[in-house]
C-alpha cells in the first residue's frame, strides 16, 4: 500500500512494531513461505515490483498427494500453462517490498514502533518505541491500518461505532517444521508441487523453498478425545511425535532429521476467521488486510486478498476523498472478504479429506472438461479464485455453488468421465451460468 501511494507522491509514514527484518532474524517456526497467486501477482505488477519478485518464486503447477504407504499422485491445479501458483519466502518478499518502499521519496519507514492506542476523534496515535521505551502521542490526517488479525485500530473502530467483531478460532492449530535440502542443495521431494499428506481429520503440507528445503506444516486438532495421541495436546514427547509421524507420514519422517526437536520448540499457531461490521470510522481511518478480514490459510489467499485490497483502495483514493474512498472500499470489499473467508474454511475439508476420494477426482476431471467446452461460462472454482483476479471472490463463490450442483447432478450415478452426459451438461451450463465476460 505504501508503494502504491508513494509512487503517486502521496506522503506515507509507515509505522511497524517489529524491528527491521532486513537487520534482525525472524523467530523460527513462523510461516516461512506462502503461496502467491494471480491476485497477489496482479497487485505486485501494479506496484511495479513483480519483475524483482520473480527470482524468489518456485512454481507449483499442482498438488502432489502422499498416501500412507509413501505413494504419490500429482494433480494439476489448472489446465493452462500459466495456471500455476508460486511458493515465495515471506521474509524475502517483505524485504523486497521494504527495499522498494524505502526508495520512494514520499515514504518514510519507522521500525520498532508499536501503536498502542488510537484516538479516532482527536486523530491521534499513541506510539511506543521498543528500543528506547519512549512513548509519544502523534497526530494523523489519514490512517490505513494493516496491523494484522489482532489489530489495535480495529479495536478502536469497534469501540466507537457499535461495531460487531467476531473472531472464530479453529479447533485445529498448526506447527511449522522443516525438510532440509540434500548436502548438495537439492530438493528431496519434487520441487514443483504443493505436497499434501491428507489424513481425513488432519494433514501435513510442504511448500518448496529456493534453497532446496521445504517448509512443512502440520495442521491438527488441539484435542482428540477418541485418540488422545493424535492431537497437539497429546504430542508432547519425542517418542510420541516420532510414532505419530511414522504411522501417518512415514515418507516425510525419513527426510526430517530434526523433526522431534523442532516439534517441541516451535510454537503451535492458532488460526481464526475475523469478521467485523465496520472497517472504517467513516472519516479518516480504515482497516485493510488481516486487520479487517483475517481468514484461515487453506486457500492460500490471505496475503493475496490483502494485496488485492491495496489495489482496490488505491484506485478509489485516486477518485475520491479518503472518507468517501474508505466507505466505498468497505462496501465493495466486505462481500468479497466474506466469500473468501467461507471458501478458505471449505478448502480445509477439501485438502485434508476430499482430495482422497474418487468422486472428488472425477468431478475435478469433469470441471476441466466442462471448462474446455465452455470457457466463458464454466471455470472451476479453484481456478476462479487462484488464476482470475478479474473475477471477484463473491462471484467465484456464487458461481462455484451453481457449478457444484451441476457437477453433483452429472456425476450422481457414474464412475468414469466418458459416462458423463455432455449434452445435458451443456444445457445446464447454458441455462444456469451466464458468460463471465
Ligand atoms: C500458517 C499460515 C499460512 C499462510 N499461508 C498463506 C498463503 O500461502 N498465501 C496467502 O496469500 N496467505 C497466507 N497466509 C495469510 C497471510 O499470512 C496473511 O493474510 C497476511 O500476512 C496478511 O497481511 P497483513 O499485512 O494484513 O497482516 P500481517 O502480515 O499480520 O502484518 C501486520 C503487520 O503489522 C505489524 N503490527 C501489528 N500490530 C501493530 C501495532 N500495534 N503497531 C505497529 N505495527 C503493528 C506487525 O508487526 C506486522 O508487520 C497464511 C497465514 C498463516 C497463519
Amino acid at each position: 500500500m505504501a508503494i502504491l501511494l508513494g509512487k503517486r507522491g502521496v506522503p506515507v509514514r509507515l509505522i511497524e512494531r517489529r524491528p527491521d527484518l532486513r537487520k534482525h532474524s525472524l523467530p523460527a517456526g513462523r510461516s516461512i513461505n506462502l503461496a502467491l497467486a494471480d491476485r497477489g501477482i496482479h497487485a505486485l505488477k501494479q506496484a511495479g515490483v513483480f519483475e524483482a519478485v520473480e527470482p524468489l518464486l518456485t512454481a507449483m503447477p499442482g498438488r502432489c498427494l502422499h498416501d500412507v504407504n509413501g505413494g504419490t499422485q500429482f494433480f494439476r491445479y489448472g489446465q493452462r500453462e500459466h495456471e500455476v501458483i508460486y511458493s515465495i519466502s515471506r521474509p524475502g518478499l517483505n524485504q523486497l517490498l521494504l527495499n522498494h518502499a524505502e526508495q520512494l521519496p514520499a515514504v518514510e519507514i519507522q521500525f520498532s514502533t508499536a501503536c498502542n492506542h488510537v484516538d479516532l476523534k482527536q486523530r491521534q496515535l499513541t506510539l511506543q518505541n521498543s528500543e528506547t521505551s519512549q512513548t509519544s502521542v502523534e497526530g494523523y490526517s489519514t490512517l490505513i491500518a494493516a496491523d494484522g488479525s489482532a489489530s489495535v485500530v480495529r479495536q478502536a473502530i469497534s469501540d466507537g461505532r457499535q461495531s460487531h467483531t467476531s473472531i472464530d478460532f479453529l479447533p485445529h492449530g498448526y506447527k511449522e517444521l522443516s525438510l532440509p535440502a540434500t548436502p548438495s542443495g537439492q530438493h528431496q521431494l519434487e520441487p514443483h508441487a504443493l505436497h499434501i499428506w491428507p489424513r481425513g481429520g488432519f494433514m501435513l503440507i510442504a511448500l518448496p523453498n529456493v534453497d532446496g528445503s521445504f517448509t512443512v506444516t502440520l495442521f491438527l486438532p488441539y484435542e482428540n478425545t477418541e485418540n488422545p495421541a493424535e492431537c497437539f495436546n497429546g504430542l508432547h514427547d519425542q517418542n510420541v511425535i516420532q510414532a505419530f509421524f511414522k504411522k501417518h507420514f512415514p515418507d516425510a519422517l525419513s527426510l526430517m532429521p530434526d523433526l522431534a526437536e523442532e516439534f517441541l520448540t516451535h510454537p503451535t499457531g492458532r488460526m481464526s476467521t475475523v469478521r467485523c461490521s465496520r472497517w472504517t470510522d467513516g472519516q479518516s481511518a480504515l482497516l485493510i488486510g488481516d486487520a479487517a478480514h483475517a481468514i484461515v490459510p487453506f486457500h492460500g489467499q490471505g496475503m493475496n486478498c490483502a494485496f488485492e485490497d491495496c489495489v482496490e483502495l488505491d484506485a478509489l483514493m485516486q477518485q475520491y476523498t479518503p472518507a468517501s474512498a474508505f466507505t466505498r472500499f468497505e462496501k465493495l470489499r466486505k462481500p468479497n472478504a466474506n466469500a473468501i473467508a467461507d471458501m478458505a474454511l471449505e478448502n480445509y475439508l477439501e485438502m485434508r479429506d476430499s482430495v482422497r476420494h474418487p468422486r472428488f477426482l472425477l468431478q475435478k476431471e469433469l470441471s476441466f472438461k466442462l471448462e474446455q467446452a465452455h470457457p466463458q461460462r464454466f471455470i472451476p472454482r479453484y481456478s476462479m479464485v487462484m488464476f482470475h483476479h478479474e473475477i471477484p471472490y463473491v462471484m467465484a463463490y456464487q458461481r462455484g455453488k451453481i457449478q457444484t450442483e451441476i457437477l453433483d447432478d452429472l456425476t450422481a450415478d457414474i464412475h468414469h468421465l466418458d459416462q458423463v452426459n455432455m449434452s445435458r451438461a451443456t444445457a445446464m451450463i447454458n441455462s444456469k451460468l451466464d458468460p463471465v465476460r
